[in-house]
C-alpha cells in the first residue's frame, strides 16, 4: 500500500467507514473520500506559514507545512456531496483554531516526559 492509501484506510477506519456529516449515513470505501477542513493549495499554505510566524515565531519550511495540510486532524472521511461541508475557507476561526492544536499535537510527539526526578 503507498503512502496516501495508507493513510486514507487509517482516518476511514478512525470515522468506522462512513461519512462523518451530521446525519449522513453513506458508507463503503467505494462511497467515500478524504475531506482536507483546511484545503490543500498555495493561498492557505502562506495563510498557516504567516500565521506560525505570528505566533510562535517560527518558520516553517514546506515540509512543516505539509504536516499540518496531512495531519489527521484536517482529514475528515466524507462522502462526495458533504465534501464541501468540512472546507473551513469562511470560517478562519475554526481554522485557526485546528492550526493550532495540530501545531500543538505535532510539537507533544516530540516531547518526552522527564519524569519526577525520583527513578
Ligand atoms: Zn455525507
Amino acid at each position: 500500500m503507498n503512502k496516501i492509501a495508507e493513510a486514507k484506510t487509517k482516518i476511514f477506519t478512525r470515522d468506522f467507514y462512513q461519512c462523518r456529516f451530521p446525519g449522513c449515513f453513506v458508507r463503503g470505501e467505494q462511497n467515500l473520500e478524504l475531506a482536507h477542513r483546511i484545503a490543500k493549495g498555495k493561498g492557505n499554505r502562506k495563510y498557516i506559514r504567516n500565521k506560525i510566524r505570528q505566533w510562535f515565531g517560527e518558520d516553517l519550511d514546506e515540509a512543516g507545512i505539509d504536516k499540518i495540510i496531512h495531519h489527521h486532524f484536517n482529514l475528515v472521511t466524507s462522502c462526495r456531496i458533504h465534501n464541501p461541508y468540512f472546507n473551513l475557507a469562511n470560517n478562519k476561526q475554526m481554522a485557526d483554531q485546528l492550526i493550532l492544536e495540530i501545531y500543538f499535537d505535532l510539537k507533544s510527539i516530540d516531547y518526552k516526559d522527564p519524569g519526577n526526578g525520583y527513578d
